[in-house]
């Protein structure tokens, strides 16, 4: 959703919708979210204070990610509050703009007096993900010889764990 900032006053706007399961493009090859299981509800509130635009909202839904160890999907909830200050650009030469893009990377959402609101939401799913994750605390993963889905099937490479390269390389695995 693009949304014209000259239409944004002191005053709060609230923008309430919900997006479905088929908005969320896989970007990245190994993308670690896959999509929604359920539309994602999205609360924004944007208002202006001096040169910066204040964003606070809140996302909910549930995700598909990509489990971190044994690489099959998992739904997880998304419960996410944010509050975001975007800076606009009144430079009229490129060099002022490329100082301020260093400045501050939120200014990537902003283009010609409009925000892309979809980039914001965007960031923020990527940004509430935690560090890792995992189907489960127990998720044996993939087996590192063979690739095998240990939570599924016992492969034959296990039986060699005698061998201390083995059971360090289990070890981290399995951390
Ligand atoms: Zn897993
Ligand atoms: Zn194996």
């Amino acid at each position: 959703m693009i949304i014209d900032l000259r239409t944004i006053l002191r005053a709060p706007r609230h923008f309430e919708f919900t997006l479905e399961p088929d908005w969320w493009q896989c970007r990245q090859k190994n993308d670690q979210i896959l999509g929604f299981s359920t539309p994602l509800t999205v609360r924004i509130d944007i208002s202006k204070a001096g040169n910066k635009y204040v964003l606070k909202g809140s996302l909910s839904g549930r995700l598909v990610i990509r489990c971190g160890r044994c690489l099959e999907p998992y739904d997880s909830d998304l419960e996410s509050d944010f509050s975001l200050f975007l800076t606009c650009t009144e430079s009229d030469t490129g060099k002022n703009e490329l100082e301020l893009l260093e400045e501050d990377m939120s200014v990537d959402f902003i283009k010609d007096d409009e925000i892309d609101l979809d980039e914001v939401i965007r960031a923020q799913i990527y940004f509430s993900m935690p560090m890792k994750c995992f189907c489960s605390e127990e998720c044996q993963g993939l087996c590192p010889m063979c690739g095998t889905n240990l939570n599924k099937e016992k492969c034959e490479c296990q039986q060699e764990s005698g061998h201390p390269g083995f059971s360090k390389l289990k070890n981290l695995i399995t951390l």
